[in-house]
């Protein structure tokens, strides 16, 4: 069985110790090691034993095995940094077939392409590009990529504006492509303490299911990303001084208030008139 073989392997950082692999900064590495959290992170995927998972930097495989000891039907890897193939080879032989490692930029994967239907994702995001993947998944998901549920972990901060509301200072594009296209909330917060090695800021794992009844609502998904990009791009503006001479009653609103008093839906109902 599987799950014998994973738990007899050495404990993470011996298999680091043995391979040579040492944390790289460019690829934005800081591990888990703590078997207590991984089991969390991935025990917080819904439905997990029914689930095919996609996780993108398994790095050396901590939170891979946590998946696959928590009943992953499937674990699909993508990883750029190809000297942890030495450690990921030796889970992908113990899986016995249940995890599948693919070595590419994550950024550069089709994911539509992979061959799967209804997935979910999880993962320990590399800071230097967490936000634009999860971005390129929400717009996927818009698109109707089947994606169940994203368990991510992210910088705290980014966290703070995915799931921010309205009138809130992190509040901003993130928060507002988030909420068109799903339910997401903060699931609990990592200290900086359980990395290996320990990034300045602390973290926190962020739950994200998309909602397909605010999916079929959404025309044209890029023309919100533009319109939030160019109304927060001057956040301290009055919209009628980023947009003038349009009629701003037509959304409920009078010109005076400033990207961030805007609601989602209006956003939506903009991007679909203005743009
Ligand atoms: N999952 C491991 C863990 O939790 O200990 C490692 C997480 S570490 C924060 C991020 C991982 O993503 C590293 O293994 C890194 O090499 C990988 N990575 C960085 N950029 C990537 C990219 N563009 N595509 C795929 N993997 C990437």
């Amino acid at each position: 069985m599987s799950i014998e073989k994973i738990k007899s392997l050495p404990p993470v950082s011996e298999m680091m110790r043995e391979a040579g692999l040492e944390p790289k900064k460019q690829f934005g590495q800081n591990f888990l090691f703590d078997l207590n959290l991984t089991g969390r992170i991935a025990r917080s995927v819904p439905d997990i034993e029914n689930s095919v998972v996609v996780e993108v930097g398994p790095g050396p495989a901590g939170l891979t095995r946590a998946l696959l000891l928590a009943g992953a039907k499937q674990v699909i890897a993508i990883e750029k940094d190809k000297t942890t193939e030495p450690i990921l080879s030796r889970i992908v032989e113990s899986s016995e077939g249940r995890l599948t490692v693919i070595y590419e930029d994550a950024l550069k994967v089709d994911f539509s392409k992979l061959g799967i239907r209804d997935y979910a994702v999880c993962s320990n995001l590399p800071y230097n590009v967490g936000t634009e993947l999860f971005i390129n998944w929400l717009l996927c998901v818009a698109k109707g990529e089947p994606i169940n549920s994203m368990t991510l972990m992210f910088q705290r901060e980014v966290a703070q504006r995915i799931v921010a509301k309205p009138g809130n200072a992190q509040y901003g594009r993130l928060s507002i492509l988030t909420s068109l296209i799903s339910d997401a909330k903060i699931l609990f917060e990592v200290p900086n303490t359980a990395f290996v090695p320990r990034p300045k800021v602390q973290s926190a794992v962020v739950q994200v299911l998309p909602n397909t009844e605010k999916i079929k609502k959404i025309r044209d998904i890029e023309k919100v990303g533009n319109l939030t990009a160019k109304l927060f791009g001057q956040r301290r503006k009055m919209v009628r001084g980023i947009i003038p001479d349009i009629d701003w009653n037509q959304f409920g609103l009078s010109g005076k208030e400033r990207a961030e008093d805007i609601d989602p839906e209006t956003f939506a109902r903009m991007a679909e008139i203005l743009l």
